[in-house]
């Protein structure tokens, strides 16, 4: 059973200006190195459906979802933080980069791949049950994570976030669902200055203070995220995976390197296949300095599809 590889071409439109460091070419990396590092012959690749308004509406507000469409500009761009602008091509790609989750689920649910990733943007977990920030529109891993306990029925599903800013859109949605446990770890006092208090049980935060490096990193995961996930038993687990916490990457000041994501991965997986069949879905969150986040994201698969 090969590994699946979600993305489209639909990603590479959506742009925010010519310096905006979440730019269409960060797909274009990571493909490249699954590519030249030979793990794209490992995996089944598939085109990311467009996500339907009621699969959005599992994780976000009719209203927002709405919204979202109705800024959509037929030309140049809507700015919707200081950080966040859409262009003509944002509403769509912002829908595949949902419907990939939602098909990663669908295919390993159905057990047509064990685990899937999704080389999607723009990515998703700053966007809260009714609003876009930091470069998030919907969140992409909340639509998927929905879609696979409302529509498949399964009972509990993990959500594992190392991106280096704290997933505070995830947190949002769902932090009121006993359905869910999320852990994340995330770098203190930098954007989106949250998570330093959960905001329910079913919340793992751990705030890394600047500088934490591998060690404080692997120490969390092993001490905090690992005991609660073996309690709760999750049937499948999805992953919020961004890259900037590497200390190549400025966007972050965590010095994370390549290892630390295979390392982490490895943890995951190991998780998944006690609790959950090997049942991963891994969706693009940051990572915006192109080499490392290449590296970093092939690291990460190597790990993830079992060619390590
Ligand atoms: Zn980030």
């Amino acid at each position: 059973m090969l590994a699946a590889y979600i993305t489209h071409p639909d990603c590479q439109k959506h742009e925010m200006g010519v310096d905006h460091p979440e730019c269409p070419a960060r797909i274009g990396a990571i493909n490249d190195q699954l590519l030249i590092t030979g793990l794209l012959d490992y995996m089944q690749s598939y085109e990311a459906p467009l996500a339907s308004t009621s699969q959005l509406e599992q994780a976000h507000s009719a209203l927002f979802v709405r919204d979202v469409e109705a800024h959509r500009p037929s030309s140049g761009y809507v700015q919707i933080d200081p950080d966040t602008r859409m262009n003509p091509f944002t509403f769509q790609a912002a829908k595949r980069a949902a419907g990939a989750a939602v098909l990663a689920a669908d295919l390993v649910i159905k057990g047509d791949a064990k685990v899937a990733f999704c080389n999607v943007r723009p990515p998703g977990h700053h966007a809260g049950r009714a609003s876009a920030a930091g470069f998030c529109f919907f969140n992409n891993v909340a639509v998927g994570i929905r879609h696979a306990l409302n529509v498949h029925g399964l009972e509990r599903v993990a959500l594992i976030d190392f991106d280096v800013h704290h997933g505070n859109g995830s947190e949002n949605i769902l932090h009121e669902d006993p359905r869910v446990l999320m852990c994340s770890t995330f770098e203190e006092g930098v954007y989106p200055f949250s998570g330093a208090v959960p905001m329910g049980p079913n919340m793992v935060n751990v705030s890394l203070p600047s500088r934490s490096g591998s060690k404080a990193f692997r120490a969390s995961v092993s001490e905090t995220w690992i005991p609660a996930l073996e309690k709760f038993k999750p049937q499948m687990i999805f992953i919020s995976a961004g890259f900037d916490g590497h200390r190549e990457d400025d966007m972050g000041n965590l010095g994370l390197v390549e290892d630390d994501y295979a390392w982490v991965t490895a943890q995951i997986v190991k998780v998944a296949n006690t609790y959950a069949q090997g049942r991963i879905v891994s969706c693009l969150e940051g990572g915006y300095v192109l080499s490392p986040l290449g590296r970093s994201a092939a690291a990460h698969v190597k790990v993830l599809i079992g060619a390590d």
